[in-house]
């Protein structure tokens, strides 16, 4: 039997999904934006797989461990599961070269905007390859979405508008579209704007 390939919308979390405060290092520290919810129930119901794709060098750097982190995304889980949705998976970079932390301590090949964590996700997942999408605040996002043939969406939340502002004319790549937040750039998926 096939499975049948489906249409992909990989997420960056920090400063997407919930509000960039610095590194979430305690459960009250994740706050999710009011409309990500919303945005995450609209792509599923549409036949999209949701996938998170973040950068958690906390735990490289000592700050948290993996066993918080998976603290952190159950919360995110169960907001959204009472919102009627849910994700599809999550994968993160725990690596930073520098650590003092041997096992993490690694020039790795997942963190963005390297695009491992997206090749690893449509290894185990029936990931559509000709229409995927990348959406997220940081030009690293943008890098890995285009580099892993996304299109891609940057946002204003988080340090996107910040970074927008600051270095959009030094960037080699460009998003395909800049929108307010994740609802707008999931209806801009969903309305073929991109
Ligand atoms: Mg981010």
């Amino acid at each position: 039997m096939t499975i049948k390939k489906r249409p992909t919308v990989f997420i960056d979390r920090d400063g997407t999904i919930n509000k960039d405060a610095g590194y979430i290092n305690s459960l009250k520290n994740f706050e999710m934006y009011p409309f990500a919810p919303q945005a995450i129930k609209l792509l599923k119901d549409n036949g999209y797989l949701v996938v998170i794709i973040t950068n958690q060098a906390g735990i490289a750097r000592g700050i948290f461990t993996e066993d918080f982190l998976s603290q952190v995304h159950n919360k995110m889980r169960v907001i959204l599961q009472k919102n009627g949705t849910d994700i599809d998976g999550i994968f993160y970079c725990p690596h930073y070269k520098g650590s003092k932390i041997p096992a993490y301590n690694i020039d790795c090949d997942c963190r963005k905007p390297k695009t491992k964590m997206i090749d690893d996700a449509i290894k185990l997942l029936p990931v559509d390859t000709s229409n995927m999408f990348m959406i997220g605040d940081k030009y690293t996002d943008i890098q890995m979405g285009i580099n892993a043939k996304c299109k891609t969406i940057m946002v204003k939340t988080g340090y996107g508008e910040g970074e927008i502002a600051n270095d959009y004319s030094k960037w080699k790549l460009k998003p395909g579209l800049i929108t307010d937040n994740l609802l707008t750039a999931v209806l801009s998926i969903l309305s073929g704007k991109i």
